[in-house]
């Protein structure tokens, strides 16, 4: 008697459907843990979803004029932009990337943040169209964990992404900068500390006319929208005149203690492998760096019950992150009959995957199929839920009259952009959450560029806090 249960096609399958479904009561409850969670991060400093004061305490609306400068470090590049607003919502810009050695990376942070200040230096040599005589006003994107204290102040907490300059950590990350442009004399005044789901939020809102949340579902998750200053009750110091700000939410760190995410043990499994264990869980059951190594798991899964591929893998299939999110998408989008021998989802198998043609059928190329979608509505679902409780938060699910413009959200990154469906199917859900006529009320348009346009928006929201006397910090 074999040792492997002998299990039907159809009995594994419907046992993964079961294990990924979330059903109406369970996005319910999701949606009212966020909300428990919103207010608790509002209230206290070191939550795990974080909701973090920008204190950018507005948003454009598309009238903002003028040239400023970008700098954005934590992508793959470092990126300086010219950019060139016209106040009619739209802009010009110009950027120059440049490359950040290792040893950069990873010696004195004078260093890094002397070869930045040189690479605004050049920029403004080769590409700047501004007067040299006045001062330039630089918004800073810099995607690492910052303790933001105000608009233009924020203390590194650790790097991420292979950055590890050791004498960072704890430094005001704008003075440093302000202090490598000050010892080239170039004139130029960093003024804007901006998380790039805030810029996404900025360039939006700008480009819009007024969007109050943006949500980026690319590599990771996240999320920004603009909250009553009284609701934030963890910051001491706001003046009178104040009456927004926009959060940070970091909800990619939602429900970190895993009391109401329906975690199945394909999520323990990767959880375990990554490098950051029992932390971030929401966005790898969401986001672009996790989906593909989800379904991975399960497609090994059932090869293991001996019901897919007759039971043979690949060495890319074994080897962990080797099925990449985009993959799912291609598969997504296959509308071929399962039998064909052209189709884009067996192309993925055989010529990606290595896995051997003649051990493929045309259920295995079904099943396949059906496993992208599992996990793709999965994560469309659960994106929902963090819309619906920012809409619930934010008092916007119910329509405001004949003339009601709905709410703008901006949303930038892979999935949302690429992955087929998923903007259908969180609607879908978003439906079942706040009801057909609060879903319709959510206008999601593309946030381009958010971390050039957003920054240099950052750059302007300061000067114009900075000339009306608002100051706030903590
Ligand atoms: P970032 O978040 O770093 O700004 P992206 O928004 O491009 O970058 O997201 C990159 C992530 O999206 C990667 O994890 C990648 O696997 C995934 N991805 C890339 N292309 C696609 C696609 N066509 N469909 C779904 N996911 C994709
Ligand atoms: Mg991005």
């Amino acid at each position: 008697m074999p040792a492997v249960p002998n299990v039907s096609r159809q009995n594994a399958i419907q046992a993964i459907e079961e294990q990924f479904s979330v059903d109406k009561a369970m996005l319910e409850s999701l949606v009212e843990r966020f909300q428990e969670l919103y207010h608790y991060g509002l209230a206290n400093h070191g939550a795990d979803m974080q909701m973090i004061p920008s204190f950018v305490t507005g948003v454009p609306d598309g009238t903002e004029k003028g040239t400023y400068l970008a700098l954005d470090l934590g992508g793959t590049n470092l990126r300086v932009c010219e950019v060139a607003l016209d106040g009619k919502g739209t802009f010009a810009i110009k950027q120059e990337k440049y490359k950040v050695s290792e040893q950069l990376k990873r010696g004195p942070v004078r260093d890094l943040f002397d070869y930045m200040a040189t690479s605004v230096d050049n920029f403004l040599t080769d590409f700047g169209t501004a007067s040299t005589d006045d001062v330039l006003f630089l918004g800073f994107t810099f995607s690492f964990p910052v303790e933001q204290t105000a608009i233009d102040r924020g203390h590194l907490i650790h790097w991420t992404k292979g950055f590890d300059c050791p004498d960072a950590p704890g430094k005001d990350v704008v003075q440093l900068l302000q202090d490598a442009l000050d010892r080239k004399h170039i004139k130029v005044k960093c003024s804007a500390l901006v998380n790039d789901t805030v810029g996404a939020l900025l360039a939006h809102a700008y480009a819009s006319n007024g969007a109050l949340i943006s949500a980026i579902f690319g590599t990771g998750t996240n999320g920004a929208y603009l909250e009553d200053i009284s609701k934030i009750t963890k910051l001491k110091s706001a003046e009178g005149s104040i009456t927004h700000m926009v959060i940070n939410t970091e909800w990619g760190g939602f429900d970190d203690d895993r009391k109401a995410l329906p975690v199945t043990i394909f999520d323990n499994q990767l959880d375990r492998e990554s490098i950051r264990p029992r932390n971030h869980v929401f966005e790898k059951m969401i986001s672009g760096m996790y989906l593909g190594e989800v379904a991975r798991l399960v497609l090994l899964h059932l090869i293991d019950q001996l019901v897919l591929f007759q039971g043979f893998s690949s060495a890319i299939l074994n080897t962990q992150y080797g099925f990449d999110t985009a993959y799912m998408s291609a598969i997504e989008a296959d509308n071929e009959p399962a039998s064909s021998s052209s189709s884009a989802t067996r192309k993925v198998l055989v010529q990606t995957l290595s896995i051997k043609d003649e051990y493929i059928s045309t259920e295995d190329i079904e099943t396949v199929r059906t496993v992208c979608k599992i996990v793709g509505t999965r994560a469309a679902r659960l994106s929902a839920t963090a819309i619906a409780a920012t809409m619930i938060q934010t008092g916007n699910v119910q329509s405001t009259g004949p003339q009601d413009q709905g709410v703008k959200v901006g949303v930038d990154g892979s999935v949302i952009e690429f992955y087929p469906h998923f903007e259908e199917r969180l609607r879908a859900a978003l439906r079942e959450l706040i009801g057909e006529e609060g879903e319709k009320r959510v206008k999601i348009g593309l946030a381009k560029d958010g971390s050039g346009v957003g920054a240099a928006l950052g750059a302007l929201q300061a000067a114009k806090q900075a000339a009306s006397g608002h100051r706030v910090e903590t």
